[in-house]
């Protein structure tokens, strides 16, 4: 069995996911896979590329989910991957200390050179985090982009987690979690940023910002309702503005 770090570290990195922005377009997850695989001579997924079934170990997926009924639903895309627990047991479980949480951040990692692929981690960890590499034999999951984030060749601004540097409406934001002022905190502070199943006591580094309430659509409105509130002398302009100050 393998020991976690004996104190929390002063550095906490993980991810804020807004669930509100998120538009399930997996760009994320198709620069997490080049990012990590990339540079072998072959498509993303790394068995059956061109089958009919085409399978792969992926480090971030995306989800969507049909929420509530008639006008009150709405679709949900929930990006998952690891959410860097502070109380790992995906990493006490781990017979050979291969798996390992590290003391200067807080990144939950995997030593591919000691993984035998018994996939007790896998079992141990209730976001469904870890996928077995059936190509490998070791298992595989979110590193953070480790090799990113700490990269004096690549320009500063660029160094964050691949899927947070490709997200294009914003879904995605890396920092540290441990510093009150940082932007992943003020964010989880402002819009009341959550833990995943926080009864599990893993205490996830990773926090989701909630959906914000629907805003009532121009087709909810009848239709001389709207002809009402247009200004004749407003031209499109007006209207823009009016439709826009709803
Ligand atoms: Fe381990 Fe799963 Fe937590 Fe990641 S999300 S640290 S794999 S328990
Ligand atoms: Fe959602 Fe951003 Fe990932 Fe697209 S890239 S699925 S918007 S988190």
């Amino acid at each position: 069995m393998t020991s976690l770090p004996e104190k929390c570290s002063e550095k906490r990195l993980g991810l804020v996911i807004d669930l509100d922005t998120c538009v399930g377009c997996h760009a994320c997850v198709v620069n997490c896979k080049e990012w990590n695989t990339g540079g072998y001579p072959a498509p993303l997924s790394d068995l059956n590329a061109y089958g009919a079934n085409p399978v792969g170990a992926w480090l971030n997926r995306v989800h969507g989910f049909e929420a509530g009924d008639g006008e009150n639903g709405r679709t949900v895309y929930f990006p998952k991957s690891c959410l860097h627990c502070e109380n790992a047991h995906c990493v006490t479980v781990c017979p050979t200390g291969a798996s390992y949480k590290r003391d200067e951040d807080g990144i939950v990692l995997v030593d591919e050179d000691k993984c035998i692929g018994c996939g007790l981690c896998a079992w141990a960890c209730p976001y469904g985090a870890r996928e077995l590499d059936s190509s490998e034999g070791v298992m595989k999951k979110c590193t953070l982009c480790v090799d990113r984030i700490y990269n004096d060749n690549i320009p500063q601004a660029e160094r964050v987690p691949a899927c947070v540097a490709t997200c294009p409406a914003t879904a995605r934001h890396f920092g540290d979690f441990a510093d009150p002022q940082s932007n992943v905190s003020k964010l989880v502070a402002e819009r009341g940023g959550f833990d995943l199943m926080p009864e599990m006591g893993y205490h996830p580094t990773n926090k989701y910002l909630p959906p914000r309430p629907a805003k009532k659509r121009a087709t909810d409105v009848g239709a001389s309702e709207r002809l009402e509130e247009v200004k004749p002398d407003g031209g499109f302009l007006g209207w823009v503005d009016q439709m826009l100050s709803r």
